[in-house]
Formats: C-alpha cells, structure tokens, sequence
C-alpha cells in the first residue's frame, strides 16, 4: 500500500488528457471543467504514474502524502474555474 497519492492541481490542469491515456485507471477528465482528475489512487502501477507526472506538459500533477491529499481534495470542492470545453461567461 502506497503512503502516497497522486493529485492533479486542477487550476493548472489544460484538459490535454495525456494521463487519462498513460494512466486511465487513475486518471480521468473531470466533465464539469474537463481537467484531469485522479479516480483511483491504486489504478496503476507507481511507475505508470510517475510516467504520466513526467509526461504531463504543465507539470501539474504530483505525488502528495495521503494527509495532505485529503486537505487538498477538500479544498479543491471549493476552487471556481472555467469549463475548458467551453467559452468563458460574459
Ligand atoms: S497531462 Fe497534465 S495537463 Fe494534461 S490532462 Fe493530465 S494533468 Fe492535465
């Protein structure tokens, strides 16, 4: 059992979908905003994971410990951002 989770700091997250491909039993594109988001931290291998922390283009997922990946997800329900599917409101 890992003491670690994978965590998408969605703010930062451009939906290119790279580790949904690398990764798809962790990661997957969250329909509301169309950011990556993990699902299930023991999805894949840790090495398949580490490939898709390597491979991501803005570098925004991370290995986190599991107390602090809890505070994370917690606030995360809080975060407003934009749709990357859609145009913005005006
Ligand atoms: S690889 Fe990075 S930018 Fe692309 S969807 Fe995953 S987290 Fe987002």
């Amino acid at each position: 059992m890992r003491q670690k989770g994978a965590y998408v700091d969605e703010t930062t997250c451009i939906g290119c979908k790279n580790c949904a491909h690398v990764a798809p039993d962790t990661f997957y594109i969250e329909p509301n905003y169309g950011r990556a988001r993990v699902f299930n931290q023991d999805g894949d291998s840790e090495e398949m994971i580490d490939e898709a922390i390597d491979t991501c283009p803005v570098n925004c997922i991370n290995w986190v410990d599991y107390t602090e990946l809890k505070k994370l997800e917690k606030q995360r329900k809080n975060q407003v951002m934009r749709n990357l599917g859609l145009p913005p409101k005006r």
